[in-house]
């Protein structure tokens, strides 16, 4: 029999189940999620319980994160099922808050996020990083753990939250997970639900432009605009939808180089149908 990891529903619940982990000296990890989980998410809980005493992990679909137009509506909404997971995985502590509790209707403070979160994403979900920002601070304020773990599938958000904590001085130590993939390459993703069997096939085309640009750099191509154009050579292959964009660029700053090198990172957005995929890869890896 699985234990049932602790349901908080309530910011107080939340607090006073922190107060007792930390009365009894405990390292205390936190793994944010919006839910939907699948085994991208539950790796973050892995690497947790190796380092921390206990983990919770919070559920919540913030709606500050999504733009007009976006798929706040539809994103999938599942508990239950995330609670059985989590059971499963051994989480000590499930946050599943109320939006309005969150987001009460006199709510005005915002996270103004980290020059990182100006490119790329930040450019084409205008409002994205600014949402993400504020939420994780109010986790953080919340929960305040010892660690807390992020996937290197959403690359810039982690950079925009290692340099929020950085810059606000949160205690909290953030560590990076690797991404984790379907046997084909596709990186997880609760988004890759809304895939049909024609779109799946072709969503593998992000991946295959990504090992494409890294192959092709550990073969010694350096120029970072013919890194880009290969990447868009192989998504026009794939017949994906729509590129948002195919950038090579710089881990820290996320800025354009000229020259690739080995501490550059080859990031995708890209729509397949209506689902838009985000993916990276580290030029280095798989070296
Ligand atoms: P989300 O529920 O999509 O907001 O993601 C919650 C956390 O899980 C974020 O830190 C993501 O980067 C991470 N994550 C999502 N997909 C994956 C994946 N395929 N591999 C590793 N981490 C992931």
């Amino acid at each position: 029999m699985t234990r049932s990891p602790q349901l908080l529903r309530t910011a107080a619940q939340a607090r006073a189940c922190m107060q007792r982990w930390r009365d009894k000296g405990l390292r205390i990890g936190l793994v944010p999620t919006m839910g939907a989980l699948h085994q991208g998410h539950l790796s973050l809980l892995q690497r947790s319980r190796q380092t921390c005493d206990v983990t919770a992990v919070t559920i919540f679909v913030n709606p500050t994160q999504f733009g007009p137009g976006e798929d706040f509506e539809r994103y999938p909404r599942q508990l239950q099922h995330d609670l059985d997971l989590l059971a499963d995985a051994r989480a000590t502590a499930v946050f599943a808050p109320q939006a309005e509790a969150m987001y009460p209707p006199d709510h005005s403070t915002w996270v103004d996020p980290p020059a990182v979160a100006r490119p790329l994403e930040g450019a084409f979900r205008p409002g994205h990083f600014r949402g993400v920002a504020t939420i994780v601070l109010k986790l953080l304020q919340i929960l305040p753990a010892d660690d807390a773990f992020f996937g290197q599938k959403d690359f810039q958000q982690l950079r925009v939250i290692q340099d929020m904590v950085r810059d606000l001085n949160v205690p909290t130590r953030i560590i990076m997970c690797p991404t984790v993939r379907e046997p084909d390459g596709l990186a997880l993703s609760s988004r890759n639900a809304y895939l049909s069997q024609d779109q799946r096939a072709r969503a593998v085309g992000v991946v295959r432009a990504l090992q494409g640009a890294c192959q092709l750099f550990q073969q010694g191509e350096c120029d970072s605009g013919r890194l880009q154009h290969h990447m868009r050579e192989v998504l026009e292959a794939h017949q994906i939808d729509a590129v948002d964009y195919a950038a090579v660029v710089d881990q820290q700053g996320l800025r354009p180089v000229e020259l690739a090198t080995d501490r550059c990172v080859a990031l995708i957005a890209a729509r397949v149908g209506n689902t838009r995929l985000i993916d990276n890869m580290f030029l280095a890896e798989g070296r």
